[in-house]
């Protein structure tokens, strides 16, 4: 793998603010002072001065993007949202999969599987085992009842890539789904769910420990029945915010930064194919879905999904709460990293951690995304 130096920028997530980044090896090999004698040959320099060098960002939750799908099951389409993505600042992201029959989601599990893509982290099962008065914008023929045995069928052969299932914990059975999300090593995310507080705070208690797109989708906080928002609140847990100022009102997302710290938040773009192409008709799944200004509904007006990327996603945040950009960022990377397992080598940099990284300026505009050492994006300017 090629060797490269960033050098002059401001660091992120990192045991020093300012200094030089050499890479080998897909790796990070020394940060701050890079003295001369330890820079290869003919090594190519990365000029960042003035600009902010960040890990790379962690998209936990993306459908799609520069018009592909990962319900497509193709190997083009995967490819297709990762460099889209990449361009944005992504350098690691899971593959949502939503409800439809059985042997189409299956194919697209399989596809993720097959395509060796460094940018994918896994799969984020988004369903089906969630609740029809929660459906967003789920065809409704598609979601089904918990069932271990249905479970086990969708995720045969594949158990190690599937990271996330999002469930609704008041449905029949679903504590028995909810055992054997884990017993596969996925996190058990409450989502598409009506669920009242004392029921989600139950599945915390039995080892759930995130919410899929908080406040979307879900039971909202009441004075008498706080539902599954009261009961994010009122834990531990991770929680995932789509912050394209459309979903979440600023206002909201400023309320649960202040509750949960910035710990606790994971920025996701839950982005759609329809992320980065102009307004027009697109799909999630099975249904049409129209994009106006940016905005994605299906014709009934239920959101679908969003165009967000994630280098908006952090700057919007900053803008709703008011926080740091180091702790906006951490939301985006270490925050993610460590809920995913991967913290020890992704989320923050440091010598040893994996050289994935993202050039912005003070606009948020990246400039430069390095995968495993890589350049994958550089910017025309
Ligand atoms: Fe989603």
């Amino acid at each position: 793998m090629a060797d490269l130096l960033v050098r002059g920028a401001r660091l992120l997530l990192a045991p020093i603010e300012e200094g030089d980044c050499l890479v080998r090896g897909g790796h990070i090999a020394a940060l701050g002072q890079v003295p001369p004698s330890t820079i290869p040959p003919n090594c190519p320099v990365l000029d960042a001065a003035g600009r902010y060098l960040a890990p790379g960002f962690i998209d936990m939750h993306v459908h799609g993007g520069g018009g592909a799908d990962f319900m497509d099951a193709k190997p083009e389409a995967i490819r297709t949202i990762t460099a889209f993505h990449a361009a944005h600042g992504t350098t690691t992201l899971l593959a949502a999969i939503i409800p439809a029959p059985m042997d189409r989601m299956r194919q697209a599990m399989a596809a993720v599987a097959e395509v060796t893509e460094p940018g994918i982290a896994g799969l984020y099962l988004e369903g089906p085992f969630v609740s029809r008065a929660k459906k967003g914008a789920f065809n409704p023929r598609w979601l089904r009842s918990p069932s271990v045995r249905t479970f086990r069928k969708l995720v045969e052969g594949h158990q190690n890539l599937v990271k996330v299932v999002t469930f609704a914990p008041e449905r029949p059975k679903a504590d028995q789904l909810l055992a054997n999300i884990l017993a596969i090593g996925a996190l058990p995310a409450i989502g598409h769910t009506a669920a009242t507080y004392e029921q989600a705070m139950d599945a915390l208690a039995h080892g759930a420990r995130h919410f899929t797109h908080l406040g979307n989708a879900m039971s909202d906080l009441h004075h008498r029945e706080p539902g599954a928002v009261g009961a994010a609140l009122d834990s531990d847990a991770y929680v995932e915010l789509i912050c394209d100022g459309i979903h979440l009102h600023p206002a909201f997302v400023r309320l649960i930064a202040e509750v949960k710290g910035y710990e606790r938040i994971c920025l996701i773009t839950d982005a759609i194919a329809a992320a980065g192409l102009p307004d027009g008709e697109f799909a999630l799944g099975d249904l049409p879905v129209f994009v106006h200004q940016g905005i994605a509904r299906l014709s009934n007006g239920t959101l679908a999904g969003s165009t967000l990327t994630m280098n908006r996603a952090v700057k919007n945040f900053m803008k709703f709460t008011g926080c740091s950009l180091p702790e906006a960022v951490r939301c985006a990377t270490l925050n993610p990293a460590r809920l995913l397992g991967i913290d020890e080598r992704k989320g923050s940099l440091g010598v040893g951690k994996d050289a994935d990284l993202v050039i912005f300026d003070d606009d948020f505009n990246v400039h430069y995304t390095i995968l495993g050492g890589k350049i994958v994006y550089a910017r025309e300017d």
